[in-house]
């Protein structure tokens, strides 16, 4: 399976949106867009959760919006252009929806959907964290459909950004590396992760992130697949490796615990509750699946207690 095709099977990145950003430019046809009947408008409340109506993304259309509502422009589902508000909605506005944050929402969405609100919640994450320039400190104003944001003071203009995080599976032998933090829930354990450094490739980051947090020297590492990850901004780049050797020292204090798992114990700590991993539309779940299902033909959705 290509990496490509891995990506399709990760959360938040199912997107069926055609994103339109050679048009975003276009004042005229962004117009156009926001003013065809078919187009609908996806909101948030004050907290940025969304409303959901039976398992769905529940939308407003041009009755329930103001002509002049603040907008991000999406894209286009076949015929139907996608917008999200700017500004936080009344819960009144859809009062039989459930209001959900992103990650309860991406645990009931198709998949489709769950991609397509990390998308919306993305942009509208950069946009609350710039809204002055970096350069010259002059409030910026949101053009191109909300995908810019431009100063007017210097001319800068301010592109949507994403943190590239590097996390990955380390095998040894018949054994994979996982690894807790103090914060986590009680026998939580997960794949090692971290950020991207200036200056560095995704193979240095998964080399230097295995040795800080456990002393572990990988020697070779390969990509998996990737996935958005908008909390608030990062880029989630999966890797597998393998490790030179066992002997594990908890370098930099990040991690509370860590530990090599066969198969087997894996499947144990599952079953009687020894052992809890990430949520399944992690990328992190992804990697344990693909390793349990690669090294010892076991399928994680089967074990009861993964959640
Ligand atoms: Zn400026």
């Amino acid at each position: 399976m290509s990496s490509a095709e891995r990506a399709r099977r990760n959360a938040f990145a199912n997107s069926l949106l055609d994103r339109c950003g050679e048009y975003r430019g276009d004042s005229a046809w962004l117009a156009k867009q926001r003013g065809c009947a078919a187009a609908r408008w996806l909101g948030f409340d004050a907290d940025g959760r969304t409303p959901i109506c039976e398992g769905r993304l529940c939308w407003l259309d041009a009755a329930g919006v103001a002509p002049d509502a603040a907008a991000n422009f999406l894209g286009r589902l076949g015929d139907v252009p996608i917008f999200t508000l700017r500004d936080a909605v009344s819960h009144q506005l859809l009062p039989h929806a459930d209001w959900l944050d992103l990650r309860s929402a991406a645990a009931c969405l198709a998949r489709d959907e769950a991609g397509l609100l990390a998308y919306a919640r993305g942009l509208l994450n950069w946009q609350e964290a710039t809204r002055h320039c970096a350069r010259c400190g002059a409030p910026l104003r949101l053009v191109e459909g909300g995908h810019r944001a431009h100063c007017e003071a210097c001319d800068r203009l301010h592109f949507p950004r994403t943190d590239p995080a590097v996390i990955v599976i380390v095998e040894h032998g018949d054994a994979c590396l996982l690894g807790r933090q103090a914060a986590w829930r009680p026998n939580q354990y997960s794949t090692l992760a971290g950020f991207v450094e200036p200056g560095e490739s995704l193979a240095d980051a998964v080399h230097r992130e295995v040795r800080e947090e456990t002393g572990i020297e990988v020697i070779d590492c390969d990509f998996h697949s990737s996935q958005p990850w908008p909390f608030p901004a990062s880029l989630m780049l999966g890797f597998t490796a393998n490790a030179a050797a066992r002997d594990i020292s908890l370098a930099d204090g990040e991690l509370e615990d860590a530990r090599w798992f066969t198969a087997q114990d894996i499947v144990t700590g599952l079953r009687d509750g020894s052992l809890r991993v990430s949520t399944p539309f992690s990328i992190s779940y992804r990697l344990l699946e693909h390793w349990l299902q690669s090294r010892a033909g076991i399928e994680i959705s089967d074990l009861s207690r993964a959640d």
